[in-house]
């Protein structure tokens, strides 16, 4: 098999051959046909997560087809079209595991941090994890589901109901939510890096009432924001924009520090509050309304060997959608 791999981060990422890993009793193999690329392989790769394993396999939107099955995996066989999320494992014994938060698991592995994700031609998953998915699809497209779909899923439920959403930060995620928003009847507000004319007028053509600067002032109050982009000056933007008693979400797993801001703009009950990772749970209610709700994704692909290219075009804010590793 073929796998792209970090030894150090701060370094790129390198193509490496070595034979296909077995699964173990309860694992299953999968052959990646396609795998998402997310912000958070950035952070692995510019070394922003702690303790990563290494050399690590990035990846953990990963859609492929099971080619061989461990002990125990009765509920999937082979050639079932499946999907690989970032959660790989829980430990079902925490007190997060016992009331529901398995995102909050004490003793996690995450699919391309702590075990090897699917920068590959094949990897190995708990079977437990994987969602499976309609036999027909386009891998490519589903591939951005399974993270920024999924958080992005999760983001917005924490979000609550509130009728006039902002969405800071464009990509992957925004993109897909965006349309989850308007199909629910909301009112969606797009906030992009100043002059990002395309992004904005992207955001529009999914369906936003209104797009514009980070910087600036919604028309009118939101009654909450989620914030993707990793900016921690984001934060105190996102207060001023959201009504008394909003809140603001934010998405991501790691942000740059937040810059002090007056209590005034947290007064009268508005809140922040983070999200962390996704349950089982989030996966079976956001794969119903994927069909639903239309869910159109917009990707770039890239063959497996130029993950490197991607990454830095994500980085480099130069994609429009999603960027997807194809083996
Ligand atoms: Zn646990
Ligand atoms: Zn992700």
């Amino acid at each position: 098999m073929q796998a792209m791999v970090l030894e150090r981060p701060g370094e790129p990422l390198r193509l490496i051959e070595r034979s296909e890993p077995l699964p173990a009793s309860g694992q299953v193999r999968v052959q990646v046909a396609a795998c998402g690329v997310c912000r958070t392989d950035l952070h692995v790769v510019d070394g922003e997560l702690p303790n990563p394993k290494l050399p690590i396999v990035p990846g953990h939107e990963i859609v492929g087809r099971i080619d061989k099955v461990g002990d125990g995996t009765d509920a999937l066989s082979i050639g079932q079209r499946v999907g690989v999320p970032w959660l790989g494992q829980t430990c079902g014994q925490c007190r997060y595991c016992h009331n529901g938060s398995e995102n909050l698991c004490d003793r996690p592995l995450f699919t391309g941090y702590t075990r090897d994700g699917g920068y590959a031609t094949h990897m190995v998953a708990d079977a437990r994890y994987v969602f499976a998915l309609p036999q027909d699809g386009d891998d490519i497209a589903t591939a951005p589901l399974l993270c920024a779909g999924l958080i992005g899923w999760r983001s917005l439920q924490i979000a609550g109901d509130g009728q006039k959403i902002g969405l800071y930060g464009f990509g992957a995620a925004a993109h897909i939510i965006a349309q989850v928003a308007c199909w629910q009847g909301r009112e969606v507000f797009a906030f992009t890096r100043k002059g990002d004319d395309a992004a904005q007028a992207f955001a529009r053509t999914l369906g936003a009432r209104w797009s514009g600067s980070s910087e600036d002032a919604p028309p009118e109050p939101l009654d909450c924001a989620i914030i993707y982009a990793p900016v921690g000056s984001l934060v105190p933007l996102a207060l001023r924009a959201v009504r008394k008693g909003g809140r603001v979400v934010c998405a991501g797993i790691h942000m740059t520090d937040i810059p002090s801001f007056p209590y005034d703009i947290l007064w009268h009950e508005r809140e922040i509050k983070s999200v962390a990772n996704l349950t089982r749970q989030d996966g079976e209610e956001f794969f119903k309304i994927v069909p639903k709700a239309r869910i159109r994704t917009e990707t770039v692909s890239y063959p497996l060997t130029r993950a490197n290219e991607a990454l830095a075009d994500l980085r480099n804010g130069r994609l429009r959608g999603a960027a997807v590793l194809v083996p």
